[in-house]
């Protein structure tokens, strides 16, 4: 029913080259002749021809309806067998069946339910079904009215991050006085919440840019946080600027803008580092690693391609928080904060003063949340870095201790002793009691190293060049 256009040799699924045609005869064959799909590797010629065929199906494409009609419905309805099948094998263990057996009795009210709050259209039930009943056509028609009066108000996916707003945050950020970049991104399937599955998100991307950090989205992530609105009814696009800076809330774009999130702590390295981009992966990752304070989260991830992007943002020193839903996945990487010899690093000015204990932050790279609150709390402990200055440590440790109190019984982290390398990093409203705290604890030590040029690469590679601060 619609007519194809491929525009690069690398994808173009076998279909006939016409690049060199006339214009005139490409939009005959596909419109009068049947020509269904075509490759044009010659872009002006892709945008004519695309328009001229787009004008001529028009009225022939005009009543074609992407949801089927009651009838058709009532035919996929009258194929189910009541099996069972789609049930075993939803990955959410959504009550497919039953709500089927209810449509079949007139009742779509559970079957909508199902579609706008569960499902993340993996569509594993369509494949599962003997009797080939298009499950997820059944479930958008059962919705369709609801989707159709969903509303809300979004601010326009902004692509890259330009270099003139990184000029103006990297310093904040590697000092640690803008506490961190949040970047929320991956798709919908969120594990349920008392006040609805998409509330832990919107929570944590208003309590963390009212605290200072920048929040970045993209895709599903982007979308579920615009449902809900404050006390004056503002969406949060609303309530929050959306540059990138301080309390910036910034929507990317789709899920594919991922990589203008990740592009953030590689631009920070090359614009206010001066690193090399080409070649230069380790570097600029273990630049990230140790300066920039940025976590991902992805609450609902549930594609390969999610779990692929979250390990793209730790290779490159991001750490990344995953929902308990994505825990299926089976892989994490946790830090080992119970051995503090493991937590090294050197000061990349003087590599021959051989190597410094530092606190463990990042402490995990890839670390699943079970809770909204786990998830608020790492979301600021993940923030934390060596090269944090006394005021950037003193500011995100402000955070982690304030949200901690909030959500785990108004006490102190039980870990606070490991991040304290000095008594200025810790924040001068819980100071006196949380130095008399320390200095009562014999697991505490100070004068860890912090600020400085971290680093985890070998004296050796500092010596070739590799890492050497330009
Ligand atoms: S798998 Fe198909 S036939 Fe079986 S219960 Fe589900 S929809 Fe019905
Ligand atoms: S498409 Fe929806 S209902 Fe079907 S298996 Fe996937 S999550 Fe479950």
């Amino acid at each position: 029913k619609s007519k194809v256009i491929a525009t690069s040799t690398k994808i173009c699924y076998g279909l006939p080259d016409r690049s060199d045609d006339l214009v005139d005869d490409i939009v005959e064959d596909m419109v009068e002749n049947g020509q269904d799909g075509v490759l044009i590797t010659d872009l002006e010629k892709v945008g004519e021809v695309a328009v001229r065929v787009a004008q001529a199906i028009y009225d022939s494409r005009r009543d074609i309806k992407a949801t089927p009609s009651r009838g058709e419905i009532g035919e996929l309805l009258d194929n189910c067998v009541l099996c069972g099948s789609c049930d075993k094998s939803c990955p959410n263990d959504l009550s497919i069946m039953k709500s089927m057996e209810e449509a079949k009795e007139g009742d779509f009210e559970k079957l909508a339910n199902l579609y706008l709050d569960h499902c993340i259209g993996c569509g594993r039930c369509d494949e599962a079904c003997p009797n080939d009943v298009h499950i997820m056509k059944v479930m958008e028609k059962a919705a369709e009215k609801k989707v159709k009066k969903e509303k809300y108000k979004i601010r326009v996916g902004r692509g890259p991050i330009r270099d003139t707003e990184i000029r103006d945050v990297g310093a904040p950020i590697v000092m640690g006085e803008i506490p961190g970049v949040i970047g929320m991104v991956g798709c919908s399937n969120y594990p349920d919440a008392p006040k609805g599955f998409r509330e832990p998100l919107y929570r944590l991307a208003k309590e963390m840019a009212e605290r200072n950090y920048i929040i970045t989205l993209t895709g599903c992530h982007a979308m579920d946080v615009a449902f809900l609105e404050n006390e004056d009814g503002e969406t949060i696009y609303e309530e929050f600027s959306g540059a990138f800076n301080a309390g910036g809330v910034v929507n990317c774009g789709s899920c594919v803008s991922n990589a203008h999130i990740s592009g953030v702590p590689i631009k920070i390295a090359n614009i206010y580092a001066r690193m090399g981009l080409r070649g230069n992966y380790k570097e600029i990752a273990d630049y990230i690693l140790n300066r920039v304070g940025a976590v991902g989260v992805s609450w609902g991830a549930m594609s390969q391609k999610a779990v692929s992007i979250a390990n793209g943002f730790q290779r490159l020193g991001v750490p990344v928080i995953l929902g308990p839903r994505s825990s299926l996945y089976g892989r994490s990487l946790m830090g080992r904060r119970d051995k503090p010899k493991l937590w090294k690093t050197r000061n990349k000015r003087k590599p021959e003063e051989g190597e410094y204990m530092i606190a463990p932050g990042p402490e995990h790279l890839v670390y699943y949340a079970e809770s909204p609150e786990e998830l608020l709390v790492k979301s600021a402990k993940l923030c934390i870095r060596p090269a944090d200055t006394d005021a950037g440590r003193q500011i995100k440790l402000t955070h982690y201790i304030d949200l901690y109190n909030k959500y785990f019984n108004g006490e102190y982290p039980p870990d606070l002793y490991m991040f304290v390398r000095r008594e200025h990093d810790v924040p001068i409203k819980y100071r006196t009691e949380v130095m008399k705290m320390l200095e009562e604890d014999p697991r505490w030590e100070k004068g860890k190293f912090g600020g400085g040029q971290p680093t985890i690469l070998s004296e050796k590679e500092i010596e070739e060049g590799l890492g050497k601060v330009v």
